[in-house]
């Protein structure tokens, strides 16, 4: 996904382009000023939010990881194929979360789940298959002999995860790819997690001098810049906007 040209804009990964995201701001304490913000679109579709969500995404998956393992408990990469009779992108995709919702059904009741999800395409057929980082608890012939009977193909692999590196990894890799397969429906959720799957706090939660952000308006792309310099006299406060 390269630009194909300057008038090329969403596809520019510089910022996102996506018109009329609100403007937040929020004062502080701290540094004696007001911090103006304007969050990305957030979609897969914007290269910068893509490149944005997929850090997001690492970290989290990486916090999860230290967190569980902390505990004692051991992880696995498993790679789920979807029945062979699916033989083209739209049904695979269509018949996923059923078949996922049957087999994660069966994993709840013989113990603890906690996985990371991410459906990635086949590069050239654009099957879909599922890439996980699960907790360990069956041998890849469990694996097979469930998800078979879950309405899956046979083909699975079943690797060890044995540190934070290995984990990160993996996740890196397989969100990469996501950013690069770009045919997915729009909104198409492309990490999911069991549930609360700990989040990890963004940079600006963390930081306790500031105030609530607060709505400001409806702004186009450019020109935030200019916005604060208003504001700036208009309020007697120094004004400065958060990239
Ligand atoms: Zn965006």
């Amino acid at each position: 996904m390269t630009p194909k040209s300057d008038l090329d804009y969403e596809n520019r990964g510089d910022k996102c382009r996506a018109y009329y995201r609100p403007v937040l701001y929020a004062h502080s304490a701290d540094r004696q000023e007001v911090l103006l913000y304007q969050p990305g679109c957030g979609q897969w579709e914007c290269l910068f939010c893509a490149a944005r969500l997929r850090a997001y995404w690492v970290k989290r998956i990486a916090a999860g990881y230290d967190q569980y393992s902390g505990c004692g408990m051991q992880f696995d990469t498993l790679t789920l194929t979807m029945h062979e009779k699916l033989y083209n992108a739209w049904g695979t995709l269509r018949a996923l979360p059923g078949c996922w919702s049957k087999l994660s059904t069966r994993a709840r009741r013989a113990g603890l789940l906690r996985y990371v999800a991410i459906p990635e395409p086949h590069p050239s057929s654009g099957r879909v298959h599922l890439h996980l980082l699960i907790n360990r608890m069956w041998t890849r012939e469990a694996w097979v002999k469930n998800a078979r009977s879950s309405g899956w193909g046979y083909q699975v692999k079943l690797r060890g995860v044995y540190d934070h590196r290995g984990a990160i990894s993996y996740a890196a890799k397989h969100l990469g790819k996501c950013l690069s397969s770009g045919d997915w429906p729009k909104g198409f959720r492309r990490v999911r997690t069991s549930q609360h799957w700990p989040e990890c706090p963004d940079d600006f939660e963390k930081d306790t001098s500031l105030g609530e952000w607060v709505w400001l308006c409806s702004y186009p792309v450019d020109g935030l810049e200019f916005l604060a310099q208003g504001l700036a006299e208009k309020w007697r406060i120094k004004v400065s906007v958060l990239r």
